[in-house]
């Protein structure tokens, strides 16, 4: 195994956060070895080759339980560090141990698979994507290191008893190794051409290798590598193409014989062709028939930059593999034509719900820990039961399949398509950004709203959309498409159809609040989001005695955007999350700057939304942050709302945040209607009575009545009390009798940026705003 081979494999193993490796590595910890070992055992004895090794451990029951002690021990290490050193000593000698008893490859292999489905198994009731896709990755790993292993051991042991040079050897090796990929399970076609062609160039030093399907007569592209090959995009597409001196060859082709051109420059049947191949250095080329006894399936194509380089011996042996290949191919068409009942809509021909939810699954075990994110969009026609009824079903089928066509087309190869209803389907997009997500709805919506052709008529049809997003409206496929549905069911009963997205708590979100929503992920990450600060001042000191964060948006287009208009929007989706640490950023940073400049541990407040406190491990990154700024942690305070108090999961991460110390505010004091029971319940809070409490005082007796029984309720239980939208000198007299200890409101300052509020702090002057004391 060299350097470069581990780097391939860790990368394509690549985890993408620490959390994720640590999840993994607990697995070691998690799954019952043991057990997975009894139905491995079950299922290997049935092999003769692998009772080879059974039969030295059978009749021992000692050797039987060292052996089951070493299994173990070697799939707990594995999973713990799969690329140490030692690791790969033990890896060695597992592949020595078996390939000494002769033990083929593919046996080995399938047993890996085996061994891999039991693993899956053990995961199968959870719905963690993103281990499943790693656990997936490593074991594609694991067989690969195996497989080389074995490679190498394949190698020098050929050489040896045959007295081969190393190029031979080499080529039987690799054709063993081949036999591997052969013998997988769940492999397509075009994947399965794939690897073998990058198996045979990489093995054999080849330029390129392709394999080519004959349907009729016409050759049709299955796989190869290197894909990007200019050769590839100048193939021949028909049979027709092999005209003129090219005729014999195809005759020999037909025959099912391989046919060898050792030196592509001094060959005068290629014409063109030959300038061609010369000029991207392609100077030998073997094209080997794949066939069985009765059919002709189809060719492999080799090219090297040496002339003469292939051999009349190494040409048998490409023979034989061509005959496996075969095989392989028939069996993979057999399973085909079992799984298209199960798994397609007769139809349209599309993936039914179970296909299409198998691939999405299938999907995410290769992808399902990227950094990105994946929407299913469910497509419904409006009234398209009355269409069936007018139209007959004959035409009404005519239309799902014109619909099955178009969303075909416009997918590409990029995304998962099936028929999931009656006249339900489903598409899938993978997508970063949300307004990617959006373009892409736009797109989709066009494609579906050209007219259908029907009679001769065109006709229009309404289509409903419904979206659900991984991983904000479920972890597992299953429950996203269910999302999807139920959202589209909402739309589909209006009659000009629409979009809906799937939301747990709102069933309600426009492509306005979408588009929204991905500007503001630009403002993110342009810095766009600025904190800007509001004094608040005791009543007592006359002074200054913290200051409210409140966000910002400085749009290039609309100038400076207030809070009301994108909190409630950022607050459904996870960007409430980011957009919350950089908000404590911007405080314990402005906290910092006036400590510096005045000397003064002036107290910053700043919002919470209740999705930060749901996200998992607020607490812990709140903490971090003031750490890395150096602000003691009751500095910062926390103005929660009182509705957090009623979820628990909020609450919780309130408790921890209280058992670290944390400051919280109670903020809109008034509104809930829970207050005082939660109050008693959180200890030591301060409480903001909410700014409509102040609106229309001292004017309106019940607003004054409410204000003075909030205050002295709160005196009485000895909490500090802030009132908020302060806007009169009137309303500061009435207030400063009644026990309030702190005001914050425009009569003061409006919440303005730090620079001006670092300025508004060192300049104020208490006479301004209040009258003296002595007139009082
Ligand atoms: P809030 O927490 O109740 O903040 C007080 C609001 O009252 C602020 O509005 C402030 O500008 C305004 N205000 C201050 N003095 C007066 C006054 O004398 N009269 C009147 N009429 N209003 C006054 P703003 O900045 O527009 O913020 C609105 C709401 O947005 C905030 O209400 C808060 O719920 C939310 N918000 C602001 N920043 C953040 C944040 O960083 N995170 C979260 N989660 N929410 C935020
Ligand atoms: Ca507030
Ligand atoms: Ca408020």
């Amino acid at each position: 195994m060299t350097a470069k081979n581990i780097m391939k494999c860790l990368k394509k193993f690549g985890f993408s956060s620490p959390k994720e490796l640590n999840e993994f590595q607990s697995l070691a910890d998690l799954l019952d070895f043991k057990e997975i070992w009894m139905s491995i055992y079950e299922y290997v004895q049935e092999d003769v080759e692998a009772q080879k090794i059974l039969h030295k451990i059978l009749d021992n029951p000692e050797a039987y339980n060292e052996f089951i002690d070493r299994w173990t021990s070697f799939f707990r290490d594995a999973l713990r560090n799969p690329f140490s050193k030692e690791f790969r000593a033990r890896l060695h000698h597992v592949a020595y141990l078996h390939y000494r008893n002769g033990v083929r490859l593919s046996v080995f292999m399938a047993a890996l698979l085996k061994i891999r489905d039991l693993f899956m198994d053990k995961l199968e009731k959870t719905d963690f994507l993103a281990l499943k896709a790693n656990l997936a990755r490593f074991f594609e790993c694991l067989g690969v290191m195996l497989a080389e292993e074995f490679y190498y051991l394949s190698i020098r042991d050929l050489q040896k008893s045959l007295w081969l040079s190393e190029r031979q050897a080499r080529f039987l090796a690799t054709l063993r190794e081949i036999n591997f990929f052969l013998s997988a399970e769940d492999l397509t076609e075009r994947d399965l051409a794939q690897k073998f062609c990058l198996a045979m160039v990489e093995n054999l030093g080849l330029s390129l290798a392709w394999i080519g399907r004959l349907k009729g007569e016409k050759l049709i592209f299955v796989g190869g590598f290197p894909e990007d090959h200019p050769r590839l995009k100048e193939i021949p597409q028909s049979l027709n193409a092999f005209r003129g001196n090219l005729k014999p060859y195809l005759e020999k082709f037909l025959s099912k014989e391989p046919i060898v051109i050792n030196e592509v420059s001094k060959n005068e049947n290629l014409g063109s062709l030959r300038e061609f191949l010369q000029k991207h250095g392609l100077n030998s080329i073997a094209v080997v028939p794949i066939h069985d006894e009765k059919d002709l399936y189809g060719a492999l194509f080799l090219y090297h930059k040496e002339k003469n380089y292939f051999l009349p011996d190494e040409i048998q042996i490409l023979q034989e593999i061509s005959r496996d290949l075969s095989v392989t191919f028939k069996r993979l068409k057999y399973q085909k034509n079992l799984e298209y009942k199960l798994y397609i809509d007769e139809i349209t021909s599309l993936p039914n719900a179970r296909g299409f939810l198998r691939s999405v699954e299938k999907f995410f075990r290769f992808n399902g820990n990227k950094n990105h994110k994946l929407a299913i969009i469910v497509t419904d026609i409006v009234h398209f039961s009355e269409i069936n009824q007018i139209l007959g079903h004959i035409k009404g089928d005519e239309i799902l399949k014109e619909i099955a066509r178009r969303l075909t087309e416009f997918l590409g190869r990029e995304g998962i398509v099936g028929r999931v209803g009656a006249d339900e389907f489903a598409v899938t997009i993978k997508f970063s950004f949300l307004d990617e997500l959006s373009k892409y709805l736009e797109k989709l919506r066009q494609t579906l709203s050209r007219p259908f052709e029907i009679e001769k008529q065109n006709i229009r049809l309404n289509f409903g959309l419904g979206v659900s997003i991984w991983p904000e409206h479920g972890r597992s496929p299953r429950e996203i498409l269910a999302k999807a549905s139920s959202a589209v069911r909402l739309v589909s009963r209006t009659p000009d159809g629409g979009l809906m997205f799937y939301e747990a708590e709102k069933a309600k979100t426009s492509l306005a609040k979408l588009n929204l929503l991905s500007r503001m992920e630009k403002a993110l990450k342009n810095d766009e989001l600025e904190l800007f600060f509001q004094p608040k001042i005791n009543l007592d000191s006359r002074s200054i005695s913290g200051f409210e964060g409140l966000l910002r948006w400085r749009d290039k287009e609309r100038g400076i955007v207030p809070p009301g208009e994108f909190i409630p929007v950022l607050e459904e989706s996870q960007l409430m999350i980011d957009v919350g640490y950089k908000v404590v950023e911007q405080a314990a940073d402005f906290a910092r700057k006036i400590e510096k400049e005045t000397g003064n541990p002036l107290k910053i407040s700043v919002n919470l939304s209740v999705r930060q406190l749901k996200s998992g491990n607020f607490a812990l990154n709140f903490l971090e942050i003031l750490k890395r700024y150096s602000i003691p942690v009751e500095r910062i305070e926390l103005e929660i709302l009182e509705t957090m108090l009623l979820e628990d999961e909020a609450m919780a991460e309130i408790n921890r945040l209280r058992e670290a110390g944390a400051a919280l505010v109670l903020d809109d004091f008034g509104t809930g209607y829970s207050s005082f029971r939660h109050l008693f319940q959180l200890g030591r809070i301060g409480i903001k009575i909410d700014r409509t409490f102040l609106e229309h005082v001292p004017d309106q007796r019940d607003h004054v009545v409410m204000l003075m029984a909030l205050v002295s309720m709160a005196r009485g239980m000895d909490l500090n009390v802030v009132a908020e939208g302060l806007e009169t000198r009137e309303q500061l007299a009435f207030i400063t009798g009644l026990g309030v200890d702190e005001v914050q409101g425009f009569y003061f300052a409006p919440p303005m940026p730090a620079e001006e509020a670092l300025q508004f702090l060192t300049s104020f002057n208490p006479e301004l705003y209040f009258w003296s004391r002595k007139q009082n």
